[in-house]
């Protein structure tokens, strides 16, 4: 199918988020043009929009994040770093759970730490420069799908048609595309929720070298913990973020003082520490999430040829575990393999990228929606075995107190460059219950 144009294949893909940008970057190699329709104004500068509310608070990227987008785009680390982006070493992560630090691991490099904005900016710019058939434009909402016959040929735009061989809703979790498409006959998805009435609550304060004696990222808590989390990362322009969380109706306060506290009362001091000697540059600022969201599209045994939803319009999770931003890294990757495979007209081009998203998403899944039914507050869709495992992860945050091959494992899992599946071996288990009998 041609564009009412006539001039080669296109695709056009909504939303210009970390999910839109790697996906146009997927695209680019696959149609003749790609377009990107984003409702924000898209700022020059690393500054937070209005389209992508959490972006003021802090985003890390994962190791797997950052290995796929340094492989669509060669040089991104480096342009990062010299915007001010901090290389963070598994050396220097502190990382406080279930009443001990964790044992430092030997990972070596794992992720640039940086604002939200600050990556979106950047990926923008390597976008313009790698993938000149890829096409951004802003201040562009879309309204709706065009369906025809069954097929999605395109999107609506102020009641304006731009055409397209195959479209990518990469709209966020609020997207409305599935009721669009249930309106016009199609199955909707099924939707696991898991409740965990999450707020977090973010300030940016300076940072200065000696803070953390040089360290360079803290985290504090988890789900066997309590339902109070902080965590601590470095941004460019010397500046912290600092984001305290808590779970089930409880909201951190916004209050500068009450903040201090809030932050005091977590179970290891050194966020706390740091906090309490920076100088703010932002208020507090607060975002809620009710739930874990899964759309579970690989279930779907119907779907309109030309078109595909992908990021957290498929799957959008507890922040705490960072694992958002990689986890549409690793759906783009699923669906460059699906074109590979199948080729950008086949029929058979949703199914196949829905099955391999699918399994993308289950990692990241079970360990964000999973480990919070360890609270009996959690309530919703519990997957199978998920007490056990939740017990046996508690023992391996004990293991990671003493032991260096469960804390390297477990953050190997934690970076998604694991399977869950690796801490569940017969040695694995082996070296936790040890190290749990030690006392770690
Ligand atoms: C408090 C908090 C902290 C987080 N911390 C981390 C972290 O540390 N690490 C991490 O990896 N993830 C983190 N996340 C998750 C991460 O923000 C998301 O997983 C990620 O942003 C998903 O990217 P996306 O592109 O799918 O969606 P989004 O980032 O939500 O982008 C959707 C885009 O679509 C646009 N859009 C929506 N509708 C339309 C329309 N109709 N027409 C045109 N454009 C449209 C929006 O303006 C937006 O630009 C956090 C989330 C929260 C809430």
């Amino acid at each position: 199918m041609r564009t009412s144009a006539g001039d080669g294949t296109t695709a056009i893909v909504i939303g210009a988020g970390i999910a839109g940008l790697a996906t146009a970057r997927i695209l680019s190699d696959h149609f003749d043009r790609v377009t990107i329709l984003e409702r924000d104004r898209l700022p020059q500068e690393a500054v937070p929009r209005r389209g992508v509310p959490q972006g003021r608070h802090s985003h890390l990227l994962l190791a797997a994040g950052q290995r796929l987008l340094d492989g669509w785009f060669p040089g991104l680390a480096d342009d990062l770093a010299a915007s001010g982006a901090v290389p963070v070493h598994a050396s220097g992560l502190v990382w406080h759970q279930i009443g001990d630090y964790r044992v430092r691991s030997d990972l070596g490099f794992l992720a640039m730490s940086m604002s939200r904005a600050l990556l979106e900016v950047t990926v923008r710019r390597r976008l313009r420069q790698q993938a000149p058939n890829v096409r951004v434009v802003d201040r562009t909402a879309v309204d709706s799908l065009i369906v025809v016959d069954g097929r999605v040929m395109g999107v609506l735009v102020d009641g304006v048609a731009h055409r397209a061989d195959f479209v990518v809703a990469c709209s966020g979790r609020n997207t409305q595309v599935f009721d669009q498409l249930a309106a016009q006959g199609f199955p909707a998805p099924e939707i696991s929720a898991v409740r965990i009435d999450m707020a977090s609550a973010s300030q940016v304060v300076r940072r200065k070298p000696d803070d953390l004696d040089g360290d360079l990222a803290v985290v504090i808590g988890g789900p066997a913990n309590g339902h109070r989390v902080g965590t601590m990362v470095p941004v460019e322009g010397d500046r912290w973020i600092i984001t305290l969380g808590s779970f089930f109706g409880e909201v951190p306060p916004d209050d500068p003082d009450e903040y201090q506290a809030f932050a005091r009362s977590l179970p290891a001091p050194a966020l706390a520490d740091v906090l309490a000697r920076a100088e703010p540059l932002t208020p507090v600022l607060t975002h809620r999430m009710r739930t874990n969201l899964r759309r579970h599209v690989e279930r779907l045994d119907r779907n309109p040829p030309g078109f595909i939803a992908l990021g957290d319009a498929v799957c959008s999770l507890n922040p705490i575990y960072a694992q958002g931003m990689t986890s549409a890294a690793l759906q783009a990757q699923a669906l460059g393999q699906a074109l590979d495979r199948h080729g950008p007209t086949s029929p058979e081009l949703a199914r196949a990228f829905y099955r391999r998203a699918g399994k993308a998403v289950d990692g990241p899944w079970r360990i964000a929606a999973g480990a919070y039914f360890a609270d009996p507050r959690a309530t919703g869709s519990k997957s199978t075995g998920a007490g056990l495992l939740n017990r046996y992860l508690d023992m391996v945050s004990r293991a990671c107190h003493t032991s260096l091959p469960v804390a390297r494992q477990a953050l190997l899992v934690q970076n998604l460059l694991a399977r869950p599946e690796s801490l569940l071996t017969p040695a694995m288990i082996l070296r936790v219950l040890l190290a749990v009998r030690r006392g770690g």
